[in-house]
């Protein structure tokens, strides 16, 4: 026994991260089902003397014995809990239909025979002296003497009919004769009773391999921190507390799992909820006292560990390649799976972040937008950002060539006489565009509106020869990238290529 007990010692620090066997439980009656008969009752009063009748002194002791058994975890049946009648019979089947671990009755004597005294125990008669029964009977016979004080009349068999068809083992207790000066007076004070109800206890105790002890009224466990339903992200302190100072342990679980001892005091653990998903976690502190009996409290707790999602939205004239053409709206929605958005900040073209789910971006260029959310748990999102660009502006735009007025003689040479503003041969259209924004997608050259040809900028050529005589619309239209145009109209002439042809238009269009 004593190497036993040294080899358990040193593998105490191994087995503490091991959760306990099942059987943790052998130091109470928690799991027995124990069914305690009260003699008599009712019409039947039993036997009596100096006034007490037996069946008050039974029933008074086996309600103090279920409160006893039922603080040390029992599961008491009664087959009487008033004064009543009630036939062996029917306690017999009460028992048996609750399955019972065991069947306590309990009497008291009388015989008038005047010095009679003493307590003694029965067993059925139809089994031997090593039966389960006969055990009960011989652990109940010697509390009951110890706590009484009463003559040892021995444990006994007989063939009493509870005893014989109850289904379960079972003993029969004479507490005392009722009609003995000395047994009377003990069993008429009710701190006596109260001493053979724990007779019973202790008796079934060590009947069931347990060392006889009065069970721990009220042993409570408690979660003190976090509360319950609180939400919890990143360390949590918990901590446990158990209304008596000698513990066996005392541990905390998640979802049913071990995840910390916390033996001995103090009763704390640091929960790291970041390593367990989201959502409501169950919470439980489970203690063992001194005597083996097990207590627990469960709490919900709300773990988010998990930063809200912004996500925004821009409104605004689109342009084109991705630009606005005037003032953008944003406008940031954020969504929180856990406990809620508690704030969204934003902040546009570098300021400092402030609360906020609107705001305006204006002017032409870049842009930024800033933001982020958080939970009400202090979970922040990470810094997001959108990208703004507008361009409202038009670009610049200089026809340089061809000079207002000029006339285009297609092919010809040129002939002396003409007017400088005659030019012979492919004319080039010359521009000057320009964007301080977005800058120059294209210049296109039109002529009454349709297109002739297209280049950045500097000059294009335009064969004037293929357009039909007369006066013709010759524009020019600058695009930025983002699509902003600007365009310059100039009016020409193209005129037939002969000399005589020229003076006919310019005498046609006046002096130029
Ligand atoms: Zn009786």
């Amino acid at each position: 026994m004593r190497a036993a007990f040294v080899l358990g010692l040193a593998f105490a620090s191994i087995i503490a991260s091991i959760p306990l066997p099942a059987d943790a439980d052998a130091g109470s009656l928690t799991g027995k089902v124990i069914a305690l008969d009260a003699g008599h009752g009712g019409a039947d009063s039993g036997a009596s003397g100096f006034g007490l009748l037996e069946k008050d002194v039974n029933l008074d002791t086996v309600l103090r014995a279920r409160d006893l058994l039922e603080q040390d975890g029992a599961t008491v049946v009664l087959t009487r809990g008033c004064d009543c009648t009630v036939t062996l019979a029917e306690r017999v089947a009460i028992a048996n239909a609750a399955l019972a671990d065991r069947f306590v009755s309990v009497h008291a004597n009388a015989c008038g025979c005047g010095p009679a005294n003493g307590t003694e125990t029965y067993y059925w008669s139809g089994l031997a002296a090593t039966s389960t029964s006969a055990h009960l009977a011989g652990a109940l016979q010697g509390q009951l003497l110890q706590l009484l004080g009463t003559r040892d009349r021995g444990v006994k068999t007989a063939d009493l009919y509870t005893l014989h068809h109850t289904s379960m083992s079972a003993a029969h207790v004479e507490l005392g004769f009722l009609d003995n000066a000395t047994d009377n007076a003990k069993l008429a004070d009710p701190a006596m009773r109260q001493q053979a109800a724990r007779a019973i206890l202790f008796g079934l105790q060590e009947h069931f391999g347990i060392a006889p002890h009065d069970p721990v009224v009220g042993f409570a466990v408690s979660v003190l921190q976090p509360a319950d339903q609180a939400w919890a992200k990143g360390n949590v302190a918990a901590r446990g507390a158990a209304n008596q100072a000698s513990l066996h342990w005392m541990r905390f679980l998640v979802d049913g799992s071990v995840e910390r001892w916390v033996t001995p005091a103090p009763h704390a653990w640091t929960w790291d909820t970041a390593s367990f998903a989201d959502g409501a976690r169950v919470l439980r502190v489970e203690a063992e006292n001194a005597t083996g009996v097990r207590g627990s409290s469960d709490i919900t707790v709300n773990v988010d560990n998990t930063p809200p999602v912004t996500t925004p939205s821009v409104t605004g004239a689109r342009g084109a390649n991705g630009w606005f053409l005037g003032d953008v709206n944003a406008h940031l929605e954020a969504m929180d799976a856990g406990i809620g958005v508690a704030q969204t900040e934003l902040a546009v073209d570098g300021a400092t972040l402030a609360p906020g789910v609107d705001a305006t971006l204006g002017g032409d260029g870049m842009h930024s937008l800033a933001f982020r959310s958080t939970d009400q748990l202090g979970n922040a999102e990470a810094l997001q950002g959108v990208d703004v660009a507008i361009d409202s502006t038009p670009p610049g735009l200089a026809l340089l060539q061809p000079a207002e007025g000029t006339l285009y003689a297609g092919g010809l040479a040129l002939l002396p006489g003409l007017p400088a503003t005659v030019v012979a041969g492919e004319m080039a259209v010359c521009v000057d565009a320009w964007d301080a924004t977005s800058g120059i997608d294209r210049v296109e050259l039109r002529v009454d509106g349709a297109l002739r040809g297209m280049g950045i900028a500097g000059c294009l050529p335009w064969r004037a020869g293929d357009e039909a005589l007369g006066p013709h619309d010759l524009s020019v239209v600058a695009f930025d990238v983002a699509g902003n145009a600007a365009e310059q109209h100039q009016q020409v002439v193209t005129v037939p290529t002969t000399t005589t042809g020229v003076m006919a238009t310019l005498d046609g269009l006046g002096p130029p």
